[in-house]
């Protein structure tokens, strides 16, 4: 019998942990962290507490009490004992926070299976970001109770990569990793082959971008294994189809680009390596350089050992790296600690922002809102701005939205909003899942489950911790 439990990404938008059993055999589909049921108790001041373990996490239902998964340092930490693991692995669709980020909490014995470019984006989120416990997917210190006993090398977790056409065996399952298409690469959808007939887990997918081909290939591979049930994504389930696409991003930034006759500025991903994409060929077509930061070449540099995704080098004569200001202020080198920028201080395309200010029309700046004070230096009057990312979706990201428009009404910057999403809408699902035909839908990844109840098929709305008989 194969038994299904979901832990996460219940009547809300990521934070997938999905528990699979057959015959004794323990999976758990993704393990990520949900943002907004993070943000029910926590904000940028109010933090879950290292010091407590897993503790915070456990009582405000962050991540599931269940045994014989958790790094055994942060059950110390939360008075309890070490637990040995009984989960052969976690199958891990994609690289997004919201289904990778929680693996940092799970015992060092579960390895991780996941795609060759998923892995590399995991390193490069490694490399540049600061530590935290809610991050650390790649490898940790043990941190038990005495400080002596800290750990000195860290544990690397033991991943295992694959690409489409691999097979995994995991004990009894036989498990077929299947490109789709989503807004970052190296993202799969799952078929499990289980005792009692094959399940299918779309992971995020979408039908209307660059590589809607890939998703093709896993819906006929789906629909080919007749899945006893399936568990999908359902994030805009309530969204009918538009003309939304990579190709109209492409149009409207170039025309609003090449109009503009001084600094342009694009705000998108970096984990979108079609956006990348697409900014890169506007700004080489219309003889510009683009400018990235020190994080976004931790991506383009792993990107670039995925000979299919085509990127350039970081060191390419189309980019240029924007040094930050740090310490003194002066760019010396010894005001940077940071290993990744350290570590690249040698490179030949580094620039600063007063070099962009002697001829701002020649560049394209990549710059996150969280990076808006550089505005001070790029001093970027009546230039473009691109907003190339999905609008606020709720409170927070609103108060965030409204100071972003503070600062480009303070430098008179042209704003332009033009995205497309990572998510498949409504028409393109329901097609999707007709084609499939599962015997039972589990819907998730969504705040809308009980839409799909108007589908001619059984939809099972999930409820959290339940456990589901297949
Ligand atoms: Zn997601
Ligand atoms: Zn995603």
């Amino acid at each position: 019998m194969v038994e299904l439990t979901f832990y996460g990404g219940v009547e809300e938008i990521g934070g997938n942990k999905i528990l699979l059993e057959d015959n004794g055999t323990k999976i758990f589909l993704d393990f990520g962290m949900g943002f907004k049921r993070r943000g029910l108790y926590f904000e940028e001041f109010l933090a879950p507490r290292t010091a407590n373990g897993i503790g915070d996490f456990i009582e405000l239902n962050l991540i599931p009490d269940i045994k014989g998964i958790y790094r055994e340092d942060l059950l110390e930490h939360f008075g309890r004992k070490a637990e040995e693991s009984d989960i052969a692995g976690v199958l891990l669709s994609h690289a997004h926070a919201d289904h990778a980020n929680y693996i940092s909490f799970l015992h060092k014995d579960i390895p991780i299976y996941c795609g060759e470019t998923c892995k590399y984006i995991l390193d490069a989120v490694d490399e540049q970001s600061q530590r935290n416990l809610e991050c650390e997917v790649i490898n940790y210190k043990q941190r038990p109770i005495f400080r002596r006993d800290y750990g000195k090398t860290p544990i690397n977790r033991l991943f295992k990569t694959f690409r489409t056409g691999k097979k995994i065996t995991i004990d009894s399952l036989e498990i077929e990793p299947i490109h789709i298409d989503h807004s970052v690469p190296g993202s799969y959808g799952f078929i499990i082959h289980a005792s009692e007939g094959a399940i299918v887990y779309t992971g995020d997918i979408r039908m209307h971008g660059l590589h809607a081909g890939m998703t093709t290939d896993f819906i006929n591979a789906a629909k080919e294994a007749k899945p006893i049930a399936m568990i999908t994504e359902g994030t805009r389930i309530d969204r009918k189809k538009t003309d939304e696409s990579e190709h109209k991003i492409y149009n409207e930034s170039k025309k609003e680009i090449s109009k503009c006759s001084n600094l342009s500025i694009v705000d998108f991903n970096f984990k979108d390596v079609d956006r990348f994409t697409t900014f890169y060929k506007i700004a080489k077509e219309l003889g510009k350089k683009l400018v990235i930061s020190f994080k976004h070449a931790c991506f383009l540099e792993r990107y670039t050992k995925d000979k299919k995704l085509r990127t350039p080098s970081s060191i390419d004569e189309n980019i240029f790296l924007l040094k930050p200001k740090r310490k003194t202020g002066t760019y010396a080198d010894e005001d940077y600690t940071e290993k990744y920028i350290k570590n690249r201080l040698k490179y030949p395309n580094i620039l600063t922002s007063e070099e962009i200010t002697k001829n701002p029309s020649y560049y394209i700046v990549v710059l996150n809102f969280w990076y808006f004070n550089t505005l001070v230096d790029l001093k970027p009057k009546n230039g473009v701005y691109i907003h190339s990312l999905s609008e606020p979706f709720n409170e927070e990201m609103e108060i965030s939205y409204e100071r972003m428009q503070n600062w480009l009404r303070h430098f008179d910057l042209n704003f332009v909003q033009s995205h497309c999403s990572g998510h498949i809408n409504g028409s393109d699902l329901k097609e999707l899942i007709q084609t499939i035909n599962p015997k039972m839908l589990y819907p998730i990844h969504t705040e809308h489950p009980e839409i799909f109840k108007k589908f001619p098929l059984n939809v099972e709305i999930v409820k959290e911790g339940k456990m589901y008989k297949i």
